[in-house]
C-alpha cells in the first residue's frame, strides 16, 4: 500500500516538473508572447479615465482657423490625422516633413524631439541604438512597396498609409527586426513605453479586426501627448480613439482638453496656456488644450 502511495507521489512531482520545464522553455523560446501577456495584465489594472466637461456659453470663445494661424500660443501639425483604408491622404495633402538630424531620414517634423528623447533613452538604458527601417514614404514609393507585398497585409495601399504623412516610423534593433522586434529588450520597451514619448504602436495586437493591419510591433505612429497616453493605457486602437472624440464636446484629461470641431470656426474655453490642432482627416479638426 505505502510502495503504491510512493510511486503516486513520484509521478506527480514527475509532472510538476514537467509542467515547470515546459513553462521555463516557453518563457525562453517566447519572450514576446510572455512579453504580451503581461502587457495586457498590467493595462488592465492602470485605465486612463478621461471625462466629458461642458461649459457655459460665457466659458468659450469663438477661434477662426486664420485667428489660430496667427496665434502663437497654437501649433498647427497632422499628429491626430486618421489615415487608412477607408479615410485615404487627400491628393492635396502636403506633408510637413524634413530630414532627422542629417540621417539622410524623412519624417514629419513634429516627431523630430520625441524621437531623439526616446532613441537617446535607450542608448542610456539598454547600450543599445534605436535603427529606423522606414520613415516618410512618397505617394510612388508606397505604391511600389504596396504591389511588392500584395497579399503579405503588411503595406497599406497608396494614400493609406501613415508613412505618406511622415507619421510612421519602422524601427528596430542589430539582429531584431520585424516581429522579432518584440524579442529584444528594447523592442519590449519601445512596446510598453513608447507612450512616454507620444508615440503609439498603431496596428496592436489582437486587434487586427479593427485596424485591418496585422501585428506590428515595429510600426510606431506619432500621436503627442495626452493622446498616446490615453490610447495605451485603454488599450484602444487610434481608430477607436478618434471614434470616441464626439464632434462639438470637450474631453479632460490629466492637464489636457480635448475637443474634436467641424472645420468652421472653433469654440474654445477661454483659458489656456498652449494648444495642438491637427486635422482629423475626415473634415474635422481635433485641438489639444494644455490647462497647466
Ligand atoms: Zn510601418
Amino acid at each position: 500500500m505505502k510502495k503504491i502511495k510512493n510511486r503516486k507521489s513520484v509521478i506527480i512531482l514527475l509532472l510538476f516538473l514537467l509542467v515547470f520545464a515546459g513553462a521555463l522553455v516557453f518563457i525562453t523560446l517566447k519572450p514576446d508572447t510572455v512579453f504580451l501577456i503581461k502587457q495586457r495584465i498590467t493595462q488592465s489594472f492602470d485605465k486612463a479615465e478621461v471625462k466629458a466637461v461642458s461649459y457655459g456659453n460665457d466659458e468659450l470663445t469663438q477661434i477662426t482657423y486664420s485667428e489660430i494661424e496667427r496665434d502663437s500660443n497654437f501649433i498647427i501639425d497632422n499628429s491626430l490625422m486618421l489615415i487608412n483604408q477607408e479615410n485615404t491622404l487627400s491628393d492635396s495633402f502636403s506633408p510637413n516633413i524634413g530630414e532627422y538630424k542629417d540621417s539622410g531620414v524623412i519624417m514629419d517634423k513634429g516627431l523630430f524631439k520625441a524621437y531623439e528623447k526616446m532613441a537617446n533613452e535607450i542608448i542610456e538604458k539598454f547600450d543599445d541604438k534605436l535603427y529606423i527601417m522606414s520613415a516618410y514614404r512618397d505617394s510612388s514609393e508606397q505604391e511600389d512597396i504596396s504591389q511588392e507585398k500584395k497579399g503579405e497585409g503588411t503595406a497599406m495601399p497608396e494614400g493609406a498609409s501613415e508613412h505618406q504623412a511622415g507619421l510612421a516610423l519602422d524601427v528596430y534593433v542589430k539582429g531584431f527586426a520585424g516581429l522579432g522586434f518584440l524579442k529584444s529588450e528594447v523592442g519590449q520597451y519601445v512596446n510598453e513605453k513608447c507612450w512616454e514619448y507620444g508615440f503609439i504602436i498603431r496596428y496592436p495586437s489582437g486587434k487586427t479586426n479593427i485596424t485591418k493591419v496585422e501585428f506590428e510591433p515595429w510600426h510606431l505612429r506619432y500621436v503627442g501627448f495626452p493622446h498616446s497616453e490615453i490610447i495605451y493605457r485603454n488599450n484602444i486602437t487610434f481608430e477607436e480613439y478618434i471614434e470616441s472624440l464626439e464632434l462639438g464636446e470637450f474631453y479632460y484629461y490629466d492637464d489636457y482638453i480635448i475637443t474634436r470641431q467641424s472645420s468652421e470656426g472653433y469654440l474654445l474655453p477661454k483659458e489656456y496656456k498652449s494648444a495642438v490642432i491637427s486635422p482629423d482627416n475626415m473634415g474635422n479638426y481635433i485641438i489639444t488644450l494644455k490647462t497647466k
